[in-house]
């Protein structure tokens, strides 16, 4: 718990969310300002700044967070969604503590491809 931190505040209880759902290692809830129909953030309860470190850290942990990730699309998305992970401030990342976007249904932007 790192009490500098926006989603650990949420994962302590002491911020209020829209949860969709708490496992052991993770909680995911709607996120505050969607880009999606569906935009949902699912997050670890370890204190990681990115993915990168995350998998570093804990395998365990990194492997539930995506469990976890394709559970809550399957439930709220129908399998069809994007799975964003923003890494450094530079790449658009606001919140340091590892957190997947899942986008789904109709999506507000288009990535380059
Ligand atoms: P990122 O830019 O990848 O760090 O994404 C951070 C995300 O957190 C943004 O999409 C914000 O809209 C979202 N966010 C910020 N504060 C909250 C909050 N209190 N509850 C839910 N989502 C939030
Ligand atoms: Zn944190």
């Amino acid at each position: 718990m790192n009490s500098d931190c926006l989603f650990c505040r949420i994962i302590a209880g002491e911020i209020p969310a829209d949860v969709v759902s708490e496992t052991e290692h993770t909680i995911a809830f709607r996120d505050i300002n969607p880009q999606a129909e569906v935009h949902i953030l699912v997050v670890p309860r370890l204190h990681e700044p990115d993915i990168a470190s995350l998998a570093a850290a804990d395998a365990d942990v990194t492997i539930a967070l995506l469990a976890e990730t394709r559970r809550v699309a399957e439930a709220e998305s129908g399998g069809q969604y994007r799975l964003v992970f923003n890494t450094g401030e530079a790449a658009g990342q606001m919140v340091f503590h590892v957190h997947g976007h899942v986008l789904g249904g109709q999506i507000h932007d288009r990535l380059p491809s």
